[in-house]
């Protein structure tokens, strides 16, 4: 399943998007310690797997969380730890 957190606003869409299904079979779940802004964690799915989510207290701030990871065009310290490329941004 594709799961979204995020918000839009004015200056636009601010989405991190996760395929749940590849996180299930991801035992390290190394983006969880890569993230310096602890935005993962995980919870079991409808079919007891462990998936990981955006916590619910950083949904409404990721361009702000995000800004230092995205700086200078160098890839996300998530996305360069995940074996499954199961994370996308909006922006
Ligand atoms: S590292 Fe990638 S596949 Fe593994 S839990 Fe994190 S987002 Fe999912
Ligand atoms: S881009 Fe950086 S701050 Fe944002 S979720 Fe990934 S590791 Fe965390």
């Amino acid at each position: 399943m594709l799961a979204h957190y995020g918000y839009e606003d004015g200056s636009g869409h601010y989405y991190i998007r996760l395929d749940t299904a590849k996180c299930a079979e991801c035992p390290e779940k190394g983006c969880i310690s890569a993230c310096p802004e602890q935005l993962f964690a995980t919870e079991l799915d409808d079919f007891d797997d462990e998936v990981v989510l955006i916590r619910e207290a950083a949904r409404n701030t990721l361009q702000a969380s995000c800004a230092s990871c995205k700086a200078n065009g160098e890839m996300e310290l998530c996305r360069s730890v995940c074996p499954a490329d199961a994370i996308g941004f909006s922006w």
